[in-house]
């Protein structure tokens, strides 16, 4: 089994979108079978949504408009 130190690289590396199908798959198959990282995925998920949540209070909306337009002009140059 996945050691849980490497366990948490991949999940960090899952969320940048950065993880192999193969490093995916041996990290559903530790979460599958350690409570501690699964425990950890969860916080550190909601640590992020608090962040984000965070960050949406503090933007100015014009700051935000700026932001999302520059975001969704990466995603259709991704994209196409
Ligand atoms: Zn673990």
């Amino acid at each position: 089994m996945l050691r849980c130190d490497a366990a948490v690289d991949m999940l960090l590396d899952a969320r940048d979108g950065t993880l192999s199908l193969q490093g995916r798959q041996a990290l559903e198959r530790h979460l599958s079978q350690c409570p501690s990282c699964t425990a950890f995925q969860r916080s550190y998920e909601r640590s992020i949504a608090l962040t984000a949540q965070t960050l949406a209070v503090k933007l100015p909306p014009q700051a935000k408009a700026r932001i999302q337009a520059l975001l969704h002009q990466r995603l259709d140059r991704e994209i196409a």
